[in-house]
């Protein structure tokens, strides 16, 4: 099984110059073929990976981007590869339309493929760099492992970070289970399981989320002209972000790895992270981000162990439905926590709904219906009038 293992790295002066060079021309060779297909595009053609490839050449040799020969080619054609992968995700109506990258706001990132670095006794040199890069090695990779891809990055605090995907034998499937779990995305909990069990936010994170919104205001309140301190009221920012993201990411992998190894089947929800956004506590429960890490990670950990994920419909009516007798209420307002229902069952809100979740979850997988997710239908529709469920592909 191939893994990624990141690590931090401390850049000599000309390494950090060549990196951000590199940045630069990823992010406008991106943008430039964006464009182009685009354009394409709403002439109603389509314009593959093949012609941007044609299309970078020719922009090579134009005095206005010569300087694209500078850096190392090959991750200017990943940069290509990266949309090519954007355009089919938004084709088979899995993505938004690509986006332009902007210089502040989207990730810094270069991937690097076999000939574009060399990896020789535990040292990793890119291409256009005499020195291998200086790697805090804060765990081991697998014994004789040669990377296949590296990508290298640098997040918004400014810290540098290379992840090499090498094959992992160690990675193994785990026993197989008879457990299963359904998980509910709650307003007081991240986390609801079906088991009864809460989970909670990472520790600091509400006095975190605090301090996020001061250093916001902050930089709100520096003027426009003010350059010195717009940009140190902006570190700020993305230091007290960055601090959030490592913690929470720290706990969705604790969890997410006790919950894989745990269960055999694992059933969430296909929650739309824009409808979820909506609702101003939910948002400060569990931002976009965090759901979606949190989903990511509990699919490849699934894959590397043997688990299934099944991601049922959101438009299930699980809060709504007694997991004891099956009758649906016909409402159910957010701020009731529990309820009573007319068979006599006092439920716990999340965990009424965990426990549907779970259900609809096994049922579909039992008869092979699957489940498939609904991410952009609008308007609220009933699951149980949308059967057959299909399967998350
Ligand atoms: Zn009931």
């Amino acid at each position: 099984m191939k893994r990624a293992f990141k690590y931090r790295f401390c850049p000599t002066d000309a390494q950090a110059a060549e990196l951000s060079r590199t940045f630069g021309c990823v992010r406008k060779v991106y943008n430039l073929a964006l464009a182009a297909r685009t354009e394409a595009w709403t002439r109603q053609e389509r314009v593959n990976y093949n012609q941007t490839s044609a299309m970078l050449t020719a922009w090579k040799k134009t005095e206005e981007l010569a300087y694209l020969n500078e850096v190392s080619s090959v991750p200017l054609q990943q940069a290509l590869r990266h949309l090519q992968t954007a355009f089919t995700n938004f084709f088979g109506k899995r993505a938004k339309y690509p986006r332009f990258k902007s210089r502040k706001k989207s990730r810094k990132s270069a991937e690097y493929t076999t000939s574009a670095f060399r990896f020789r006794d535990g040292k990793l040199t890119l291409a256009k760099m005499a020195e291998p890069l200086d790697i805090v090695w804060s765990r081991p990779l697998p014994e004789g492992a040669s990377p296949s891809t590296v990508t290298v990055s640098q997040d918004a605090a400014g810290r540098w970070y290379v992840s090499m995907l090498v094959e992992d034998p160690s990675v193994q499937p785990l026993p197989a289970t008879g457990a299963a779990v359904g998980i509910d995305v709650g307003l007081d909990h991240l986390l609801t399981l079906s088991t009864g069990e809460k989970v909670s936010n990472p520790r600091h994170e509400r006095r975190d989320r605090a301090r996020l919104a001061k250093a916001q205001r902050q930089l709100a309140r520096k003027a426009r002209g003010d350059g010195a301190n717009r940009a140190k009221a902006r570190r700020k920012v993305a230091k007290v972000y960055a601090r959030i993201t490592d913690r929470r990411r720290d706990h969705l992998h604790k969890l997410t790895t006790r919950l894989v190894r745990e269960n055999q089947t694992i059933v969430i929800e296909d929650l739309a992270v824009r409808n979820m956004v909506k609702n101003g506590s939910l948002a400060r429960a569990i931002s976009d981000a965090a759901w979606s890490e949190f989903r990511g990670m509990l699919e490849y950990k699934a894959q590397w162990y043997g688990r299934e994920v099944i991601a049922v419909d959101r438009w299930f009516p699980s809060s709504k439905l007694c997991s004891t007798c099956g009758t649906l209420q016909d409402r159910m307002p957010l701020n009731v926590r529990t309820w009573t229902c007319d068979c006599g069952t006092t439920h716990d809100r999340d965990v009424n709904a965990a426990k549907n979740i779970l259900a609809v979850g096994l049922t579909a997988s039992v008869c092979g219906a699957g489940v498939r997710p609904q991410r952009s239908t609008p308007g609220g529709q009933s699951a149980m009038k949308q059967k057959p469920l299909r399967r998350e592909p």
